[in-house]
């Protein structure tokens, strides 16, 4: 496992939400470059004397580019350690991950990519519903809310009314979402579940509908948006009704 980078999904945040090859792979890190969305839980899986660094945009270090990350990556590697380049969720969703394999294929460094558990199915999972569902849902969009505002999909084949949308980084200006949504041709009363911090302690659920949606304040971040029929939960399940329900959800306990 010398001189190698792991592109490791690290999941929503709690460690029990990790792949077991993930957890194989943090333990036996030598250096870990890690977003600023991956939870401390998981970060305490790796070794004492492993190389830590929070390469964040956020709160890591300020101004660190892409192409640094990248000669941080291939560098450490090329020196013969095992890297993990640790990303939050699935690192092949809006993790960037394709100008990092640009690069470790243009050095020839091995590396491996391990899955993880994206958002979207981590607040699928918190708020008890599906993302497709045969009845009411036959595709599933991921995107963010810049390409929501840009409309990118209003001359695609996607038929609204029928798709589940799950938008990452839908906020702060949830109105705005929830307008270029409606624009793309999704029904302003459909269902919609916002959820913060997913499959962690801290997890809120706000179940709403697409109009609605403006008036949410005070959501925590990261929170991803999920929209459509197949995500109409109990409290919503009268299209007029239009007021934020809003509850925790059931945190997973021990397995009994
Ligand atoms: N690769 C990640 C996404 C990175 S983009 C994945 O697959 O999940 C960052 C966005 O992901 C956040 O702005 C938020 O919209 C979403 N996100 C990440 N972790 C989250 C969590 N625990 N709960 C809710 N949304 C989350």
């Amino acid at each position: 496992m010398k001189g190698k980078v792991y592109i490791v999904g690290a999941g929503p945040g709690a460690a029990d939400l990790l792949t077991l090859r993930a957890a194989a792979v943090l333990r036996v890190a030598e250096v870990v470059l890690h977003d600023d969305l991956v939870s401390q839980e998981v970060l305490e899986m790796v070794p004492h004397d492993a190389h830590v660094v929070n390469v964040g945009k956020r709160c890591g270090h300020r101004g660190i580019t892409q192409e640094l990350i990248n000669a941080l990556m291939v560098g450490q590697a090329q020196c013969g350690k095992r890297v993990v380049r640790l990303k939050s969720g699935d690192p092949a969703v809006f993790g960037r991950l394709g100008e990092e394999l640009d690069a470790l294929r243009k050095a020839e460094v091995p590396f491996e990519i391990v899955p993880g558990i994206t958002a979207a199915s981590a607040a699928a999972a918190s708020a008890n519903v599906t993302l497709t569902d045969r009845r009411a849902a036959s595709s599933l969009v991921m995107l963010t809310a810049h390409n929501a505002r840009q409309a990118p999909l209003s001359e695609s084949s996607v038929d609204a009314a029928h798709a589940t949308f799950a938008v990452y980084m839908p906020g702060p200006d949830y109105g705005r979402t929830a307008r270029e949504l409606i624009k793309l041709g999704v029904n302003a009363g459909a269902p919609c579940v916002l959820v913060s911090h997913a499959g962690r302690a801290t997890e809120k659920v706000h179940a709403t509908s697409l109009s609605a949606l403006g008036s949410i304040a005070g959501v925590a971040a990261p929170a991803v948006l999920l929209v459509g029929e197949a995500v109409r939960t109990g409290e919503i399940s009268r299209p007029v009704q239009s007021a934020l329900v809003e509850h925790s959800s059931n945190t997973r306990s021990q397995i009994s």
